[in-house]
């Protein structure tokens, strides 16, 4: 064997280099992840992590999936990219099966989380104009506080988060910002010229909040009424998460057009989809929306065996039955150092009481003791473990936490 080019980096070296040459829009925990199957991964020394983040839902499958891995192989080897200049032998059972899984007809296939936000709301304009009847350049969309819908400078113009917003103006105008879980407040802000309401069924990044029982019920109800979209973003939410395909499907609600990212592309290849109800979709024409990358045939690839792990229903099914295993552990930490929860299938904010470090704090013991979760906001964790996690596993990481809360005590 022919001796390293250079002798392999240590954590702190890499750290330091990443710190050097990077842009600091990220404050990692410092760990140096070099490998990972399933649930767990391993640094550059060969430490063992249990991953309780799963790449903000991105990893539901876990890391690697094998069926995943395999389909990425066999694509790898045939075509890999066409642009959208040609068909490509993938997209058509892609489109179909995405569409059959979320009750909805047709799909507008793209790469980022952010850009099928940006898709859907382009959509949703035009629709307002050439469907609705919205005098032009005056379709307003109402979105909700505390959102997150991603980091571009239109998605940021409608962020209630300053430090997402500050030095990015001039912001893109046409939104409306109610306060979430409110019907009261959106039956005042929505008026003929709306195109769409936009909002997660759960607000990921805000600590899962969870909307109380007949709110997005009361969206469908209302945005019918009044005639106008209604978009989901499940970029976070969906996709089994929740212990449903979707988290609107836990209210029996079948929004206009949803949005969907993150585990779309199976922890492999960026994949985000709008799917959408064919009068809102239909709206485009040739020329005008497109992305190069889109609806690639590795994406597709990817995309159709995800979808594939989800027909089958059994990670929804492992979702649901372990977010009870979730849910009864945490309950048992309330008042042992955890001051409340929100929780929906294997997905958990956890306020941890003040008094005991900031959520950041908290997950820089939980790393000591090899477990990986992130913080939200301030004193909230959220846990959002890939779905292929085992009740062992789970019950581990719940016990890492009651340690590491007990100590700060
Ligand atoms: C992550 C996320 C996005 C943005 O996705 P990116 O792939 O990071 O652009 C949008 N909406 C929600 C709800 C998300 O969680």
């Amino acid at each position: 064997m022919t001796a390293p080019v250079r002798a392999a980096r240590g954590s702190a070296d890499l750290i330091a280099a990443e710190d050097a040459v990077l842009a600091h829009n990220y404050h990692p925990l410092p760990v140096v992840v070099s490998r990972a199957e399933g649930v767990w991964v391993e640094d550059v020394e060969g430490r063992r992590y249990l991953d309780m983040l799963a790449g903000y839902s991105a990893l539901n499958f876990g890391h690697r999936h094998p069926a995943l891995i395999d389909a990425a192989h066999r694509q790898l080897d045939r075509l890999t990219l066409t642009s959208r200049a040609f068909h490509n032998d993938r997209l058509a059972e892609f489109a179909e099966r995405l569409a059959a899984l979320t009750g909805q007809d047709m799909v507008l296939p793209m790469n980022t989380g952010a850009e099928a936000v940006e898709s859907g709301i382009k959509v949703a304009r035009k629709w307002a104009y050439e469907v609705k009847g919205v005098p032009a350049d005056r379709a307003t969309i109402v979105v909700a506080a505390d959102n997150f819908h991603g980091r571009t400078t239109t998605i940021v113009s409608f962020s209630t988060d300053e430090t997402a917003r500050s030095g990015f103006g001039p912001f893109t105008p046409g939104f409306r910002i109610v306060p979430y879980n409110d019907l009261a407040a959106l039956e005042e802000a929505v008026d003929d010229t709306t195109a769409a309401v936009l909002l997660e069924p759960i607000q990921g990044e805000a600590g899962v909040n969870i909307p109380d029982d007949g709110y997005l019920a009361g969206v469908r109800e209302l945005t019918r009424r009044k005639g106008c979209l209604f978009v989901a973003d499940e970029i976070q939410s969906g996709l089994g998460r929740t212990g449903r395909t979707l988290a609107v499907e836990h209210e029996g609600v079948v929004p206009d057009v949803v949005l969907l990212g993150k585990a779309l592309g199976g922890g492999i290849v960026p994949v985000s989809a709008v799917v959408g109800r064919r009068e809102v979709l239909g709206v485009l024409r040739p020329g005008e929306h497109g992305s190069t990358f889109g609806g690639n045939p590795l994406a597709a690839a990817v995309g159709t065996e995800v979808v594939g792990l989800l027909e089958t229903g059994e990670f929804q099914q492992r979702a649901a039955d372990l977010g009870a295993v979730l849910r009864e552990g945490l309950t048992e930490l309330v008042g042992r150092g955890v001051v409340g929860f929100r929780s929906r299938g294997l997905w958990a904010g956890v306020d941890i009481d003040p008094a005991l470090g900031t959520g950041r704090d908290v997950g820089e013991r939980l790393l000591r003791e090899g477990v990986l979760v992130k913080d939200t906001h301030g004193s909230t964790i959220r846990l959002a473990p890939p779905l292929v996690i085992t009740e062992e596993e789970l019950r581990s990481a719940l016990e890492a936490l009651e340690k590491v809360l007990a100590q700060a005590a």
